[in-house]
C-alpha cells in the first residue's frame, strides 16, 4: 500500500511522458494504478476483452490520445497467415497470397495491425531503448496467444516450445537485447498460474540460431526478403526438435519471409508443426 501511495504521489509531481508522442500526462486516478497491478494476473489477461487488456496494460505508458490509436486484428482475417482483410464483412478465409504460394508454417496470428501507436511503440522499443515496453507488450501478446491457440477450439494448437526469432550475434551485441525474447520472457511464469491453458510449454531461445548475418529486411520487397533471409537459420539442438509443436514469436510480420524461413528449418529438423505469433501484422502488403 505504501508503495502504491509513493507511486501515486510521484506521478502527481513528475508526470509521465507518453512513449508514443512524448506529451506529458498524469494518471487520472487510483483505479489506473490498481489496474496496472493486475497486469501480471493471468486471469485478468485471459478473461477479458482484448481491447480492454491492451488499454489496461498500456495506460501507464501512453497518453489519452495515443492509447486508443491502434487497430486490433479481428476477423475477417486470412485463416492461414492472419492477414487482415480490408472488407470488414464475411468470414475468415485463405487469402490470395497464401493460395498462390504455400506458407511453410501452419497458421500465423497477430495482436494488432502494424500502424499508428503500435508501429511507434515497436520502434521506440527496438531502437530507442524503451525496454519498459517489453512487459506490457509481452503480456498483451500472451493474451493474444491464449486466445488464438487455446481458446479457439477450431484449431488443435498445443504448443511445446515457444521460440523467439533469434538475432545474429553481431546484431544482438549492437542492440543489447533480442526484442522477440523480451516479449516472451514472462510467459512461463504467466502460464504456470493460468488454468485456462491446459498444457505447459517452454520458452526456448537456444533451439534456433541465426548463423548468417543478413541485411535488414526493411525496405526490401517480398521476393528480396525471401532471398535475403534464405539459409540464415539453423538448429542448434536437433534432439529437441523432433516431433514437437513449435510457436515462433516475433515483433512484426511483414511479408512473413523471416518466420517462414524459421518454419522451414524447424520442419526439416523434424518438428511436428510450426505456428507463428507476432505482436503486429503489416496491413499494406501481403
Ligand atoms: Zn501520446
Ligand atoms: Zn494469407
Amino acid at each position: 500500500m505504501l508503495k502504491l501511495i509513493t507511486k501515486v504521489i510521484k506521478e502527481a509531481l513528475f508526470p509521465t511522458s507518453c512513449l508514443v508522442c512524448g506529451a506529458f500526462f498524469h494518471f487520472k486516478d487510483f483505479k489506473t494504478e490498481f489496474t496496472r497491478l493486475q497486469q501480471l494476473d493471468p486471469g485478468f489477461l485471459t478473461g477479458r476483452d482484448l481491447d480492454e487488456i491492451y488499454k489496461a496494460l498500456l495506460t501507464p505508458l501512453l497518453c489519452n490520445s495515443c492509447l486508443p490509436d491502434y487497430t486490433p486484428v479481428e476477423s475477417p482475417i486470412c485463416s492461414k497467415c492472419g492477414f487482415l482483410f480490408k472488407s470488414r464483412e464475411g468470414n475468415d478465409h485463405v487469402c490470395g497470397s497464401c493460395l498462390e504460394s504455400e506458407k511453410k508454417f501452419g497458421i500465423a496470428r497477430a495482436g494488432a495491425v502494424y500502424d499508428k501507436s503500435v508501429m511507434t511503440m515497436i520502434y521506440r522499443f527496438k531502437y530507442n531503448g524503451k525496454i519498459q515496453l517489453a512487459g506490457p507488450l509481452g503480456r498483451f501478446l500472451f493474451a493474444v496467444f491464449v486466445r488464438n491457440f487455446y481458446v479457439d477450439i477450431s484449431v488443435d494448437n498445443r504448443v511445446d516450445f515457444v521460440i523467439p526469432v533469434p538475432l545474429h550475434m553481431s546484431r544482438f551485441r549492437k542492440r543489447g537485447f533480442n526484442q522477440a525474447f523480451l516479449l516472451v520472457r514472462e510467459w512461463e511464469k504467466l502460464v504456470s498460474n493460468c488454468n485456462l491453458v491446459p498444457h505447459s510449454f517452454h520458452v526456448e531461445k537456444d533451439i534456433l540460431t541465426r548463423t548468417r548475418k543478413t541485411k535488414s529486411q526493411t525496405g526490401l520487397n517480398r521476393k528480396d526478403r525471401m532471398v535475403n533471409i534464405k539459409n540464415a537459420f539453423s538448429i542448434k539442438n536437433p534432439e529437441k526438435v523432433m516431433g514437437k509443436k513449435m510457436l515462433i514469436v516475433d515483433d512484426v510480420y511483414t511479408t512473413g519471409a523471416t518466420v517462414n524461413e524459421c518454419a522451414k528449418v524447424l520442419l526439416n529438423g523434424g518438428a511436428k508443426s510450426v505456428d507463428v505469433l507476432t505482436l503486429a501484422r503489416a496491413a499494406l502488403t501481403n
